[in-house]
């Protein structure tokens, strides 16, 4: 198998506020399956969100500082594999969904099965996550919505519109309408044009359709980081992917 790097970077712009610099993501495909692994970065902190593959995330790692937590958005392997190492690199705590924890536990053997490739066992995670809570960042509250269906410890991580409502206080209202929009990082729930599969052991397709409900009631200049392909909005998928327009 050859060895998977860092292809295609995506850097989207930072978000401005005032001039000030609030937050980043960086997009990083890895691994035979091209799962994106980002980092978050805000206020002099990171979050890894979806380390899934060993190899090549060193030189994604190296160059992040504080890295406050690394999240996995759910415990399939091509999503977790990399964290044994992230977690080395970084010395930061990994978290997970409790429902996800034996799937994750799982990785090593499975990228072995499916993929023919060795990778480290996926060590059990330093906390769980469960709805409604909240990881902080550099100040940044990023929450935790479940969005199971995909598999049942499925997660999406929010950043909510009107965060920065503390810094707004002292802005002009055009400052204000320019920097209430969200981000949602979806992993395997919703893609842009489709959706994660629900024909796999552990997944529901009942559940899967409850959940797109919940991400398409977010704001729809919301970006969506999903867990493969390019980024969204929830607008633009409310228009154009057949699922989300199913449900309305
Ligand atoms: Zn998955
Ligand atoms: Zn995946």
């Amino acid at each position: 198998m050859k060895r998977a790097g860092t292809t295609d970077p995506y850097k989207p712009s930072p978000w401005y506020f005032a001039g000030r610099k609030m937050a980043a993501a960086q997009r990083f495909e890895l691994g035979p399956l091209r799962a994106n692994c980002y980092i978050l970065e805000h206020g002099g902190e990171a979050l890894v969100i979806d380390p899934g593959w060993p190899y090549g995330l060193e030189e994604v790692l190296r160059r992040v500082k504080r890295v406050k937590a690394i999240v996995a958005t759910h415990g399939h392997f091509d999503h977790v594999g990399g964290v044994a190492l992230a977690k080395e690199i970084t010395g930061a705590p990994f978290a997970i969904h409790e429902r996800d924890v034996e799937l994750a536990r799982r990785a090593r053997e499975l990228t072995l099965r499916y993929l023919g490739v060795e990778v480290p066992e996926v060590p059990p995670p330093d906390f769980t996550l469960r709805e409604g809570e909240a990881i902080e960042v550099g100040g940044l509250e990023v929450r935790v919505i479940e969005t199971p269906g995909h598999t049942m410890g499925s997660i999406s991580l929010l950043i909510p519109q009107g965060v920065f409502v503390g810094d707004l206080l002292i802005a002009s209202k055009r400052a204000l309408s320019m920097t209430s929009y969200g981000a949602v990082f979806t992993g395997d729930t919703l893609f842009r044009g489709t959706v994660g599969r629900v024909d796999l052991p552990h997944s529901s397709a009942e559940l899967m359709r409850e959940s797109l409900r919940k991400l398409a009631s977010l704001p729809r200049e919301t970006v969506v980081y999903p867990g493969h392909g390019p980024p969204t909005t929830i607008g633009e998928e409310l228009e154009h992917n057949p699922y989300l327009m199913d449900l309305l």
